[in-house]
This record gives C-alpha cells, sequence and structure tokens, in this order.
C-alpha cells in the first residue's frame, strides 16, 4: 500500500450534513498545509459531488454516503466519494458542461465541471439502480510552514 495516511466517514444522505462532509474533508487534508485556496477548492469539489448524491443518487429519499482518503505519496490527496443511488446512464453527457436533469429546481448542470477544474483529476464510475463512485486528486502545493 502506497497510503500514507486514510480516513473513512459514512453518514446519512441529508442536506443538512453537507457542510459537515467538505469541513471532515478538509480537515483532514489540512495536515498537508494547504493554502487558503487549495482548501477551498476541495471543500467547493466535496459540496458538489456529496449534492450530487442527496438530489441525484437518492432524489431525497434515505440512503447512505461514503467518503474515504487518502493521502498519496507526493502530497495529494485522492477523494472518494460513493452512493448506492440510482446511478447514472451516460456519463460522459453528464460531465458535459450544462448538462442536467434537473432543470426545473434551477440547477445549473455545472457540479461536474466544477469539480473537474477544481481538482488535478476526476474519475466517475457509475452503475445503473447501483450507484456511483466520483475520485478526485487534489496535489497541495509544497510551502514554508
Ligand atoms: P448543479 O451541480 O450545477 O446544481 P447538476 O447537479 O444537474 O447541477 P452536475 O453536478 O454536473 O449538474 O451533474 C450532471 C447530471 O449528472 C445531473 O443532473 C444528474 O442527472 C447526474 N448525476 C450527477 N451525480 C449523480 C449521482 N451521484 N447519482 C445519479 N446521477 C447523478
Ligand atoms: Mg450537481
Amino acid at each position: 500500500m502506497d497510503n500514507k495516511n486514510y480516513m473513512e466517514v459514512e453518514f446519512k444522505a441529508l442536506s443538512i450534513n453537507e457542510g459537515f462532509a467538505r469541513i471532515c474533508v478538509a480537515g483532514f487534508c489540512v495536515q498537508l498545509n494547504p493554502s487558503i485556496d487549495e482548501l477551498g477548492d476541495i471543500k467547493t469539489a466535496v459540496s458538489e459531488a456529496v449534492t450530487n448524491c442527496i438530489v441525484h443518487a437518492y432524489r431525497d429519499k434515505d440512503g447512505w454516503i461514503y467518503i474515504n482518503v487518502s493521502l498519496l505519496e507526493g502530497r495529494v490527496a485522492k477523494i472518494e466519494i460513493k452512493d448506492r443511488g440510482c446511478g447514472i446512464e451516460d456519463v460522459k453527457q453528464a460531465r458535459m458542461p450544462l448538462f442536467t436533469t434537473d432543470a426545473e429546481s434551477e440547477r445549473s448542470g455545472m457540479g461536474f465541471t466544477v469539480m473537474e477544474s477544481f481538482t488535478d483529476r476526476m474519475r466517475v464510475k457509475s452503475s445503473v439502480g447501483r450507484g456511483t463512485t466520483v475520485v478526485m486528486q487534489k496535489r497541495i502545493a509544497p510551502r514554508m510552514r
């Protein structure tokens, strides 16, 4: 295993837990001594992924969200956010800027685009009826303490 450090957390898919999720992941990543901007990027990306689990995967029904974070060699935080919800039929289409299946709720279809641009790498694995996992990697630049 090349993990230097690792954590897992799971919580109910309720919008009230979105703030907890972003603070929790950001708090774990603080040991890499990130800048305020890097930490903000992580919080924003986590919020987008967790919101998607709540509003799309479970559509406000009961469900669980699973997050794990690995700190890899080279000061990289690898963040996995998983649900066991409805899944995505066409991931390529879902990742396109402005694509949304929920235009009535004033969604802008920019969540995946934000996650992709605020991190260094993003993968989406999904299976209809089984759920979705988003894996993001964020490199934290070295700096003096
Ligand atoms: P915004 O994030 O701007 O509020 P959005 O959530 O519709 O709008 P994206 O986050 O880019 O935009 O997601 C695009 C589409 O992918 C969603 O409309 C939804 O159909 C699908 N999707 C995203 N995440 C999931 C998920 N975890 N489970 C099921 N479907 C998802
Ligand atoms: Mg979204």
